[in-house]
């Protein structure tokens, strides 16, 4: 029967790309399910709850030669996938658009790669699929909680006989998946919430939230429901107007993307300089490349001499391991549901309208239409 198998991620990844539960659920449907020794410890998943569900605890070399379905969070290392062998299917955040070397080597092994970064998210379909939409929902969630942490000052209004503090007022850059939640979450806290994006059809989910929009004077409304890129001229008009709107909060959390591009920078240095002391900036676009904010740095809090604090998010969905596992699983179980018959048997049709997107590369060949491009 077909083996599905999911490995020990490396480096600081806490995530686990199948779960027990999950585990069950493929054993339920007639899969064979390997789990490497340990894979799901950081999130909280024992070896011996793996084993209760139905799956084999394997070495990392059982699991990588005889499963034909390798389910994984991050690219594995190189050496495990130099092991990879054709026909195999590996699935998980493969940086398709990113890392080109390896899928260049990915292909040349002819294994099948599956990379979330190219899942279509406008087909109803993928929703069940959308490893992007689960892992920013969570990283928008623990971004309002990390500023909250690092904030010297109430989020909610408080009335007591020692006085009363004001409600902090938190600034949401980029109302996609993660700063929705991130604005519904600093709501729960109690703080003054507002939204921003070039984006304007997010003004009713910013609004339903009870949050305020702040209406940005450039649209850039682009491909698949995404932004696109500003251009030089738009781009010194949004920072000169979000100046203006930085400087009337405590905190901002920042989260614009624009796919396969370095963000944007949304806060300039002079907004980082007038802001108060003791504000929060948290950037979950934070990059080696830059991010939203005018130094920020990934997986570092910066300290200005003003006392304003730049907090770079690293990788916020690993730090909540659990419930990403948890969401991430369900993920790839809806892909392999989507590809397999009942019998267990996978096939991957090259031309349905979702696995022709999210198939990096199949037989040797490259198959999306977006790393082809990117390699171009
Ligand atoms: P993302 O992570 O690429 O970007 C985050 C947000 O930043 C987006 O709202 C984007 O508009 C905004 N942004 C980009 N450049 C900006 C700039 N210069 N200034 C201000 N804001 C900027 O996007 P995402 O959160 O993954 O998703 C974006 C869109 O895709 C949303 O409309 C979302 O609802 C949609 N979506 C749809 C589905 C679906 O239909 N199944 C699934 C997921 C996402």
């Amino acid at each position: 029967s077909t083996i599905i198998a999911a490995l020990k991620e490396s480096g600081d990844e806490n995530r686990v790309a199948i779960t027990p539960d999950v585990a069950a659920k493929l054993v339920h449907s007639k899969f064979e399910v390997m789990i490497e020794q340990g894979a799901g410890q950081n999130a909280y998943f024992s070896d011996q709850a793996y084993q209760d569900a139905g799956a084999k605890v394997v070495s990392r070399d059982d699991a990588v030669s005889q499963a034909n379905v390798i389910a994984t969070v991050d690219l594995p290392d190189s050496e495990t996938l130099g092991k990879l062998h054709e026909g195999q299917i590996l699935i998980g955040l493969l940086k398709a658009l990113t890392d080109l070397d390896s899928v260049q080597k990915l292909a040349k092994q002819k294994v099948t790669a599956l990379s979330f970064e190219l899942l279509p998210r406008t087909i109803s379909r993928a929703q069940s699929m959308d490893v992007l939409s689960s892992q920013a929902s969570i990283a928008g969630y623990k971004a309002a909680l990390v500023a909250a942490d690092k904030f010297a000052r109430y989020f909610p209004m408080m009335i007591t006989a020692a006085g009363t503090a004001k409600p902090a007022k938190v600034l949401v850059l980029g109302t996609g998946v993660a700063g929705l939640q991130a604005i519904g979450t600093a709501k729960r806290l109690g703080a003054i919430v507002s939204g921003y994006d070039v984006r304007p059809a997010s003004r009713g989910e910013v609004e339903s939230l009870g949050a305020e929009f702040l209406t940005s004077s450039v649209s850039a409304v682009g491909e698949g429901g995404y932004a696109r890129q500003l251009s030089a001229d738009e781009q010194k008009q949004q920072q000169d107007e979000l100046i203006g709107f930085i400087k009337q909060n405590d905190i901002v959390i920042t989260t614009a993307q624009v796919p396969g591009r370095k963000p944007p920078l949304l806060v300039p240095q002079a907004a980082v300089d007038n802001a108060k002391p003791g504000s929060v900036f948290v950037d979950l676009a934070a990059s080696d490349l830059g991010g939203n904010v005018a130094g920020s740095k990934p997986d570092q809090t910066v300290i200005t001499d003003s006392g304003v604090q730049l907090i770079g998010a690293g990788n916020l969905a690993s730090e909540m391991a659990t419930s990403a596992s948890e969401m991430f699983s369900k993920n790839v179980q809806a892909v392999i549901n989507d590809v397999a018959d009942k019998d267990a048997q996978i096939t991957i049709d090259l031309k349905d309208d979702v696995m022709s997107q999210l198939v990096a590369t199949d037989h040797g060949e490259i198959i999306s239409e977006r790393v082809r491009k990117a390699l171009n």
